[in-house]
């Protein structure tokens, strides 16, 4: 799954961007230098940049094109669902999610980073910093789709 998208999100990167000769510092659209024969090219994506590799244009892509996954709430959420939502302590009434939460936010965190790599096994989210940022399986099919890939 990964690798399909990573696949496609590059090709995305591939169509908007145009081959750079470095050395001779014009665009080479054909993949090789007309003036130096090179085949050693940048990427040019006008307005943004100009490096090797497809990785940085991706990463531009994702950020101002795609929102990443709110997965504190939906975890919250998923929480809610499987708990009542008030309990009751002594005479008092509390929100169940607020009351876990503030009195014990390590553990609630720990649930947090289970629940994470939960949804990242079953494939439902992906990441493509090592786990600072996630982006849900759909929104990314989305924008692969959007873009033709
Ligand atoms: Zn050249």
């Amino acid at each position: 799954m990964k690798n399909e998208i990573q696949q496609k999100l590059e090709q995305i990167a591939l169509n908007r961007s145009t081959p750079f000769c470095y050395g001779c510092y014009k665009e080479a659209p054909t993949g090789c230098c007309e003036s130096c024969g090179s085949n050693d090219l940048m990427r040019l994506l006008p307005g943004v940049g100009c490096e090797y590799g497809t990785s940085w244009i991706i990463k531009h892509i994702l950020e101002t094109e795609l929102e990443a996954a709110d997965l504190e709430e939906a975890f919250e959420e998923s929480i809610r669902q499987c708990y009542p939502e008030e309990t009751k302590v002594g005479w008092m009434t509390f929100d169940t999610v607020t009351l876990m939460k503030e009195n014990d936010p390590v553990c609630w965190r720990c649930a947090l980073c289970d629940y994470e790599s939960e949804e990242e096994s079953e494939g439902n989210i992906l990441s493509f910093d090592n786990g600072s940022t996630y982006f849900t399986i759909q929104a990314l099919e989305d924008l692969i789709k959007q873009n033709g890939a």
